[in-house]
């Protein structure tokens, strides 16, 4: 049932022993070896052996994404290139990407932490992952595929794409792990369904998905097209990939390897630390790694640590589902709004499909939110006076969500542009 009930099971004084121990070798290695740490901790006077107790954390300033990249590509390696064996990268869409690089040691606490994931997804040994995560220089694809090779069992790299290809792969070799992102496993239990495929014909039993925000609603649809159990994966480029946090079997929160990543929930306008419960950015400190040790690095997503003992038996501080990054909030009319509001108004409405654009522009002074979204078959093909209904409702649903009042247009059945990657929900034209 557990991967590593020793490390997944500890109680309170075990963990903070080990966290604390571990804090302390990461900040002194990272001190030691890295100058962007070494000129931080000077210039406010701090020494590693200032750090003695896990709060003391909280004199340490922020890592943010611009520091990784005004270190871009090498700078934050604490150790020879030779001992460096894997390189990853974030997307980079805005600037320039932020590098991480792996020392074979970081690579197996990447395949440990994967390794706990997939068993807490009910794989075993014998089972066929099959790994629709991109593979490349995204975390995600070579990940999942590291956890797989340590629990054992079978990993498809099948990557990202050629729908067609994952569908016959799933009845072929009777796959039963699919891991990708949320948007992609709905487009193929769509597809599923479109080709007459039926769930008799495919031995699923659960998913793994992340790298992009999705709902409870959206996870209801991908269990049913795809008939799993599905489970929230959590994981960033800079701080390792995917694995820092995972779902067990009661859905109820993303349990964090609180042994390898210490956790913290800040105000991000303030930068004050919360309690358990609050809601608020994400930080997370690496206390394993050694090829790119990290401090308190800002993660932007929003979230609440539960610190509470899960029925499942693991005593890891779990987070909850993230509800959006504190950097892609939209203000509207000067509303701030999530994209995950839109999402969680819009599968309310019976009929429509969770494939969705926000579309804000500013014609001239005010904005304008225009809400594009799929509709069924049946409801499209529907009179016109039942549609303007069903337009009403979601607008006032939306309207109840987020407080804002948006057009909503419904579209035919799959108009909508349909993504193999991360979904593209936002286009804002406004020129700010
Ligand atoms: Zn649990």
């Amino acid at each position: 049932m557990f991967w590593n009930e020793k490390a997944e099971c500890m109680t309170k004084q075990e963990k903070e022993k080990v966290q604390l121990e571990r804090l302390q070798q990461t900040v002194k290695t990272a001190y030691e070896n890295i100058d962007f740490y070494k000129n931080m901790f000077d210039e406010i006077g701090l020494k590693p052996e200032d750090i003695k107790t896990l709060k003391d954390i909280e004199k340490i300033p922020f890592t943010t994404k611009d520091d990784l990249r005004a270190a871009y590509p090498f700078g934050l390696l604490a150790v020879p290139r030779e001992e460096i064996v894997e390189i990853h990268a974030s997307s980079g869409t805005t600037g320039k990407p932020s590098v991480t690089g792996y020392t074979q040691n970081d690579l197996d606490i990447w395949g440990e932490c994967i390794a706990r994931g997939l068993k807490m997804a009910g794989a075993e040994k014998n089972d066929i992952i099959q790994n629709a995560y991109g593979y490349g220089l995204f975390t995600g694809g070579f990940g999942i595929h590291h956890g797989g090779n340590k629990l054992g069992a079978i990993t498809v790299p099948i990557s990202a794409g050629n729908t067609a290809r994952q569908l016959s792969t799933m009845i072929d070799f009777q796959s039963d792990i699919l891991t990708c992102t949320p948007s992609y496993a709905m487009y193929l239990g769509e597809s599923r369904q479109k080709a007459g495929i039926s769930l008799d014909e495919i031995n699923l039993k659960a998913g793994i998905h992340g790298a992009e925000m999705w709902t409870d609603e959206m996870r209801k649809r991908i269990e049913k097209s795809l008939g799993i159990k599905t489970y929230n994966i959590y994981g960033l480029t800079e701080v390792m990939g995917p694995g820092v946090a995972q779902e067990c079997e009661m859905q109820n929160g993303m349990h964090i390897q609180d042994d390898h990543f210490y956790p913290e929930i800040i105000d991000s306008q303030t930068g004050e630390t919360l309690e358990p419960g609050q809601h608020g950015e994400l930080v997370i400190t690496s206390l394993t790694k050694t090829g790119m040790p990290i401090l308190r690095f800002r993660t932007k997503d929003l979230t609440s640590i539960i610190d509470e003992k899960c029925e499942c038996g693991r005593t890891t501080v779990r987070m909850t589902r993230i509800t959006g990054r504190s950097d892609d909030m939209l203000k509207i009319k000067g509303v701030m709004v999530f994209p995950s509001q839109i999402e969680k108004a819009l599968l309310k409405i019976e009929g429509i499909s969770p494939n969705y654009l926000i579309h804000v522009t500013r014609p001239d002074i005010l904005d304008e939110v225009e809400i594009k979204v799929e509709a069924s078959k049946e409801l499209f093909s529907d009179e016109i006076r039942k549609m303007e209904k069903v337009e009403k409702q979601i607008s006032s649903a939306i309207k109840s969500e987020t407080g804002l009042r948006v057009d909503v247009t419904i579209c035919e059945p799959e108009s909508l542009p349909r993504s193999e990657g991360k979904a593209v929900r936002v286009i804002d034209e406004r020129e700010l």
